[in-house]
């Protein structure tokens, strides 16, 4: 499809302390992979104590170290009841390591600091002496071999029937004990994956886009792009050792 006068606007949460390992390039893989088939996006990136905007058409958020996640929280319980309805909404969403923590129910960290999530995943992350880092390949069953890079303290446990993003071929991914990573939930992922994700995981962020298309203007089939350097690159990152 051309994308005519379509705009998404994507809400950026807290891109100063949350950006970690290149996660802003997933805010770029989506405004390009909108951009090559004509439709608009608007960015907004949302500061503490700032204003949500009226129209959120897509999610995203980083991941940040653990003083990163205590500067926000405060500020993230207060919108969070919003997060929760546009997430139950069906708004795709992506978050990754620190704000996937913190869209479960809470992480304690490994100085036994509780940095209170918002509950929108029902799950709990727990800090670990060793920090689990490396390359990650997970097959999904909605999106094929997904890949990515993982760097973090915190092990998540899911606290109810909850399904994962893919299962861990290569990595520790969610805690490193049931070879798990990441959540899916309604259009929602929460994931480890930095690298950045989207731009070695087109099918995702082609679902992001085509999930807000499709809830903004009934939209179904996004236009395929050409994706040979994304494929390359993704084979590249899959044969790193871990
Ligand atoms: N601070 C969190 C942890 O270490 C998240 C890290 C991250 O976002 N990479 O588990």
């Amino acid at each position: 499809m051309n994308g005519g006068k379509r705009s998404l606007t994507i809400l950026h949460l807290y891109p100063r302390e949350m950006n970690l390992y290149g996660d802003h390039g997933n805010i770029l893989a989506l405004q390009k992979r909108c951009k090559w088939r004509g439709i608009k996006t608007v960015v907004v990136e949302y500061e503490p104590s700032k204003k949500l905007p009226k129209e959120v058409d897509v999610i995203f958020g980083g991941g940040g170290q653990d003083s990163g996640q205590s500067v926000i929280c405060g500020d993230l319980l207060k919108i969070g009841g919003k997060l929760k309805d546009l997430v139950e909404d069906g708004v795709p969403t992506l978050v990754v390591c620190g704000l996937y923590q913190l869209f479960g129910n809470f992480f304690k960290t490994l100085d036994n600091t509780v940095i209170k999530g918002i509950g929108v995943f029902n799950l709990k992350t727990l800090g670990g002496s060793e920090r689990l880092i490396g390359n990650v390949v997970a097959e999904s069953s909605q999106f094929g071999e997904v890949v990515g890079y993982e760097n973090h303290s915190g092990r998540t446990f899911f606290e109810a029937d909850l399904q994962p993003l893919g299962d861990v071929k290569k990595g520790a991914g969610n805690n490193g004990e049931d070879f798990e990573e990441g959540v899916r939930y309604k259009n929602a992922i929460g994931t480890y994956l930095h690298g950045p994700i989207l731009p070695k995981n087109p099918k995702i962020a082609d679902f992001l886009i085509e999930t807000a298309l499709t809830r903004k203007y009934g939209v179904t089939k996004l236009s395929k792009l050409d994706d040979d350097l994304e494929r390359k690159t993704r084979l590249s990152a899959a044969s790193r050792p871990r």
